[in-house]
């Protein structure tokens, strides 16, 4: 059986081999651990091994884990919020993370907003897109946004919306791909977070520095469109029971 370390490294090779393909800086790429599921124990492992980012998606397992984790590490950790968050959890999450992946409306990140304001926070937030439109994806629907001036309008305002509150920083959009077995059919939908970031670049005047998306199933493919963060779990700590 492998250990932990043993799988970072091998994903470290394929982030190295990707930015070189692209032409990229190791250094513009964020590994983000997706421990959910796993014990604090594997975080420990992987923190031991040098990672410093982790991606949660369920409230009450975090609020476990991470002052488990936190009690055993000298190293700052950087928390990421990766799933979908209702908006009773709202609170919590802007209490135990840093960042925030799942933003996928106006109202929650007014509420994120409100709560971050009160822990005295700056929660760096993305906003979550559905690029490929199914319908059993989270994110604000933008899949149609190149061909209607409708949803691109719609779009654009929530994305201003979400981006005016003081509270949240706003800097980047995340996507998840449909699980295809052949990764380069993913490729299209990074091109096309990518392609959306540029047009709300244009229109909003945002940076919008990040582009998180990428898992263990595809994120060379999401390096090669751009991702700076990428969120890889399996590959890491193993399949999920
Ligand atoms: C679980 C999860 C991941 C990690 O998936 P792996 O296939 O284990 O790499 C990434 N992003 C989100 C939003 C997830 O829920």
């Amino acid at each position: 059986m492998s250990t932990i370390a043993d799988n970072i490294a091998r994903v470290e090779d394929e982030i190295a081999a990707a930015c070189a393909r692209a032409g990229r800086s190791r250094e513009d790429v964020k590994l983000i651990a997706v421990s959910k599921t796993k014990p604090a124990s594997d975080v420990i492992a992987a923190v031991k091994a040098g990672l410093q980012h982790f991606g949660e998606n369920r409230v009450q397992e975090s609020q476990q884990k991470v002052p488990q984790v936190l009690a055993s590490v000298d190293k700052p950790i950087i928390w990421h919020m990766i799933g979908h968050i209702q908006s009773r959890k709202a609170k919590d999450v802007a209490s135990l993370f840093d960042v925030v992946h799942s933003i996928d409306s106006v109202k929650l990140a007014e509420k994120l907003a409100k709560f971050a304001i009160e822990s005295d926070k700056t929660l760096d937030a993305l906003i979550e897109i559905n690029v490929s439109g199914e319908a059993s994806k989270a994110g604000l629907d933008a899949s149609q946004w190149q061909s209607s001036a409708q949803v691109k309008d719609t779009v654009i305002e929530e994305i201003r919306h979400i981006s005016s509150f003081a509270g949240l920083k706003v800097i980047g959009l995340m996507t998840m791909a449909p699980f295809v077995d052949n990764a380069e059919e993913t490729r299209h939908v990074f091109a096309e977070l990518a392609a959306l970031r540029q047009m709300l670049r244009e229109t909003l005047g945002l940076s919008l520095p990040e582009l998180s998306m990428g898992m263990t199933n595809d994120y060379p493919v999401a390096i090669e469109e751009g991702a700076t963060m990428i969120r890889i779990g399996r590959a890491i700590f193993g399949e999920r029971t």
